[in-house]
């Protein structure tokens, strides 16, 4: 019987780990398929606060990792595959395997979907994200593109004017799917050229292996062109890592994870922290602050369950 069982180790899972083990409770970190999450797939992280100048996204969760075993906790390459709710204890499976624990945190985090062109993984941090608010402030002064038609491309690509010289959205149709008001605003805008009726074909790069251009190709025409930008922004939407608990945790229409009151579930003693739960902010230091909210909750559930 497990005291907390933590699924995922990015930045939620992991500051839930530290203060989970610094309070003597003995966690057990699932790390899932990518150990130490999204932070992994980019380079430069420059608005976690407390390293003014930047820091590599790898070592800052590999620093968080060290931090949560210096207290103790414990961590295995497993990846949950199901899910048991119970009373004062829940089951979860584990690569086939069941265990039980009387506190559940998960921090499975949201995975961006990504177009599956060629060389898609090894450009990821190279000038191609998922994250505009993330990584636009590298991207002054130069053409980006954005690659989607809803609201949160449309979005994007107004927050990139901020810093890019232009920005091109591409969208497969010839109208955005994104509500009357962001679209009108996009159309509007003087940076923003919509390339409409393209999808991407290829990723280009220079010779030091960042971006330079994307190949489209023209729904109707089937005409390719290149557009030369230094960043490629992928919006095409999340995925939120919840397929073990469906059924049994209330879940948005997305499939993100409903919280109660702070971290809390719909289940007593589950909780859930970080982009899991949060498809609006998505950040690190935001992800991290849930991890933490909910390794009090789970200390608090714990010790209301001994009483
Ligand atoms: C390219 C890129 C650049 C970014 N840059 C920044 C930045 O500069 N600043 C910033 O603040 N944010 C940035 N972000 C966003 C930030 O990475 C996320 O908000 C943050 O990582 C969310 O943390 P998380 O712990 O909730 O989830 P994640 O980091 O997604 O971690 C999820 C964890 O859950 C595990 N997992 C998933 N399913 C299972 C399962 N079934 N069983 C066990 N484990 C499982 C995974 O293996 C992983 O360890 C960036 C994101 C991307 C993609």
């Amino acid at each position: 019987m497990e005291n907390v069982l933590i699924v995922g180790s990015g930045c939620a899972g992991l500051t839930a780990a530290i203060y989970t083990a610094r309070a003597n409770l003995n966690p057990l970190v699932l790390e899932g398929r990518e150990p130490g999450g999204q932070l992994t797939t980019t380079t430069m992280v420059e608005n976690f606060p407390g390293f003014p100048e930047g820091i590599d996204g790898p070592m800052l969760v590999m620093n968080m990792h060290k931090q949560a075993e210096r207290f103790g906790a414990r961590f295995e390459y497993g990846v949950v595959t199901g899910f048991e709710p119970g009373e004062k204890s829940h089951r979860v499976e584990i690569d086939g395997a069941w265990r039980e624990t009387r506190t559940l945190i998960i921090a499975s985090g949201a995975s961006a979907r990504w177009l599956g062109l060629p060389g898609e993984r090894g450009k990821i941090g190279h000038g191609l994200t998922s994250c505009a608010t993330c990584d636009g402030a590298f991207y002054r002064g130069v053409p980006v593109c954005v690659v989607g038609g809803g609201d949160s491309a449309a979005e994007e690509a107004i927050f990139l004017t901020r810093f890019a010289s232009k920005v091109y959205l591409i969208h497969r149709r010839d109208e955005l799917r994104a509500s009357k008001i962001m679209a009108d605003r996009v159309l509007a805008h003087e940076k923003i050229e919509p390339v409409w009726n393209s999808v991407p074909v290829e990723y280009l790069s220079d010779d030091k292996g960042e971006m330079r251009a994307l190949r489209v190709r023209g729904v109707k025409s089937g005409a390719e062109s290149e557009i030369g930008v230094k960043c490629v922004f992928v919006a095409i939407g999340h995925t939120p890592n919840t397929a073990p608990f469906v059924g049994h945790l209330d879940l948005d229409e997305n499939g993100y994870i409903i919280q109660k009151s702070g971290t809390r579930t719909n289940l007593p003693g589950v909780f859930a922290a970080g982009d899991v739960a949060d498809h609006v902010y998505r950040q690190a230091i935001t992800a991290a602050g849930q991890g933490c909210a909910a390794a009090l909750e789970a200390e608090h559930y714990l010790t209301d369950l001994e009483a």
